[in-house]
């Protein structure tokens, strides 16, 4: 399925499909079992543009539009999610919000770093006591001088102990949404320490790690936007990344269907391929309805960014589309692959693996339902608002 590429945008889904069969494929399963992809692969998508993708070139950004980016999300996804989810979190998450919210000073400092890979960033808003509900965050930013004092603990961070910036998100004032502020905080500060979490079911060559903040001291120029507009950062954030974790899905759905589709053609029960059996026609047309159904509502939420046109319900939409859609694309596809399916010797349980995560972050399935039905009826069914 394809709708009309533009000469720029085809060439980018090329380029990015080239380096995937190259670079990634080949490794997934080996960093699937390290626990850890190689990290040389950050000098490679920043060396390819990939962590520059839609920020403008002024500030070491490679350009390009929301389309692009999700062409370029999903061959990755269709790689390996681990490495789509180093993109998505530090250009998506933090470069973008820095784009959007920073200063000249802090875009200077910053972005020409994150976009060439010398950098990463991370996103700091779950805690071990708010995930859906990030507005009630209990992390605190005290003012001293002209500084702030940071205290609290942050976890599930996604490049946590990769990172040289955490996007934070703490409260500086009352409770709720808008006493929340954003801060840079670069990860070598004296009083934050790090620790990686093991033992994911998937995403397992993903730093994912718990951050502690204990008493570390940032200048007030390390603040993201107006003291109090934290939340507004995270959660316009989040509407982005949500496009990019759909676009992360299709890949993950197209994958397990290109591999489905390859095996039952060669694979041999009762003298003919399992391909031209009904029921197994059944799982791969279920598998490439969806799979197209997803990519539609993903390029529709690029659209209406490019457009400048309010996106939000529709990212909702895509995000919890597609997340459902993998993890089911990637369960039929083990089913298609009978035994085979089952070990990691191919490419489709670590697709389900992956999957699963992906209706929990970024605000679960329940969250995008909520958002969905408070656009549709102008009712909000939760207190606070919605988390990662
Ligand atoms: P809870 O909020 O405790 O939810 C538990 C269950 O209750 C879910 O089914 C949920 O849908 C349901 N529920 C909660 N509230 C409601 C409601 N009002 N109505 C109906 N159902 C409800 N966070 C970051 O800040 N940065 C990151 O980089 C990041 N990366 C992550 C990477 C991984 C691998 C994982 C697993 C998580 C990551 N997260 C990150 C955290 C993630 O966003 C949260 O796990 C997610 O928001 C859900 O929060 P929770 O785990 O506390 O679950």
């Amino acid at each position: 399925m394809d709708l009309r590429l533009s000469p720029e945008q085809a060439a980018a889904r090329e380029l990015a499909r080239d380096f995937v069969d190259r670079d990634v494929v080949p490794y997934a399963t080996e960093w699937d079992r390290a626990e850890q992809v190689d990290r040389g692969i950050v000098g490679k998508l920043g060396d390819l543009g990939f962590l520059g993708l839609t920020v403008p070139e002024e500030y070491g950004g490679s350009g390009g539009d929301h389309l692009t980016y999700c062409l370029i999300m999903e061959e990755l996804g269709r790689g390996d999610s681990s490495v789509r989810g180093i993109v998505s979190v530090s250009l998506g998450l933090v470069a973008k919000s820095l784009g959007s919210y920073g200063t000249e000073q802090q875009k200077r400092d910053w972005l020409p770093r994150l976009c060439s890979g010398q950098a990463l960033g991370c996103f700091g808003l779950t805690e071990p006591g708010t995930g859906s509900d990030a507005a009630g965050l209990v992390t605190r930013a005290e003012p001293e001088g002209t500084d702030w004092l940071i205290t609290g603990q942050k976890t599930f961070i996604t490049n946590g102990t990769w990172a040289d910036v955490v996007l934070l998100f703490a409260r500086t004032d009352g409770p709720g949404p808008r006493g929340i502020t954003a801060f840079l905080v670069p990860t070598d500060s004296p009083g934050l320490t790090r620790r990686e979490i093991h033992g994911k079911l998937g995403l397992r060559g993903q730093a994912t790690a718990e951050l502690t903040f204990d008493g570390v001291r940032v200048p007030d120029s390390a603040r993201l936007g107006e003291r109090g507009q934290g939340f507004r950062i995270a959660m316009s954030a989040l509407d982005k990344g949500r496009m990019s974790v759909a676009a992360g899905c299709v890949g993950i759905a197209s994958g397990a269907l290109e591999a489905s589709l390859r095996y039952a053609g060669e694979r041999e029960q009762f003298g003919r391929p399992i391909a031209g059996y009904q029921l197994v026609q059944e799982m791969l047309a279920d598998m490439a309805v969806e799979t197209d159904a997803a990519r539609l509502l993903a390029w529709r939420v690029a659209d209406l960014i490019d457009r400048g046109e309010r996106f939000g319900t529709e990212a909702s939409m895509a995000k919890l589309f597609a997340s459902e859609a993998a993890v089911r694309a990637s369960n039929l596809a083990i089913q298609v692959f009978g035994g085979y399916g089952y070990i990691d010797e191919y490419p489709v349980s670590k697709y389900l693996r992956d999957a699963r995560v992906m209706t929990l972050y970024e605000g679960t399935s329940q969250i995008q339902k909520l958002l969905i039905g408070r656009a549709l009826t102008g009712v909000s069914a939760f207190s606070g608002d919605a988390g990662t």
